[in-house]
């Protein structure tokens, strides 16, 4: 009896520490801060459990597998405001407000990433070549760029609203 006694005080008093341990370790990777404005791209990188983890199903779907959102469905379609616009899956500022226009196609659009952001690539899901652009830091697709925007650049870089996080700036 006493050791039984025993075994099961010291069942209660181990669980705690793991459950608390495996809840740590889950709130560390959800709430982990990479700096949004780092001097070098240092690679960031997670196994496919992880990033659902991570990501809630859309942007899952959005950022690692080359999915588009509904056009006119993202809020940032309509942001205005002074500030940044960073990779939702981690944090890379990607985007200026001031590089924002309205393209009327439903989806946030920029004339200008920040240079060595993001990177290209070529992709034929429509048939025609599209340029595919993704975050520099963690891959994470972002949109396509289009050779029919305004001036001074003359691109549209096209995003899903859903694979950005807006930053406003301290002043607004
Ligand atoms: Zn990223």
């Amino acid at each position: 009896m006493k050791r039984r006694n025993a075994l099961i005080l010291t069942a209660l008093a181990l669980s705690p520490t793991l459950l608390s341990v495996s809840t740590r370790s889950y709130a560390m990777k959800n709430k982990l801060q990479l700096d949004p404005n780092p001097e070098n791209v240092e690679p960031f990188t997670l196994d496919e459990v992880e990033w659902k983890m991570r990501l809630d199903e859309e942007a899952y779907y959005v950022l690692r597998q080359e999915g588009t959102e509904a056009p006119f469905s993202s809020p940032l379609n309509e942001e205005k405001r002074e500030g940044q616009f960073a990779c939702a899956a981690c944090n890379l500022v990607l985007f200026e407000s001031d590089k924002k226009y309205d393209s009327g196609t439903g989806w946030p659009s920029f004339w200008q990433a920040i240079e060595g952001r993001i990177e290209t690539k070529k992709d034929f899901k429509l048939i025609l070549p599209r340029t595919e652009y993704h975050c520099a830091r963690c891959g994470g697709h972002q949109g396509h760029v289009f050779k029919d925007g305004p001036r001074p650049t003359g691109l549209r870089y096209c995003n899903n609203g859903i694979a950005l996080k807006f930053i406003p700036a301290a002043s607004s």
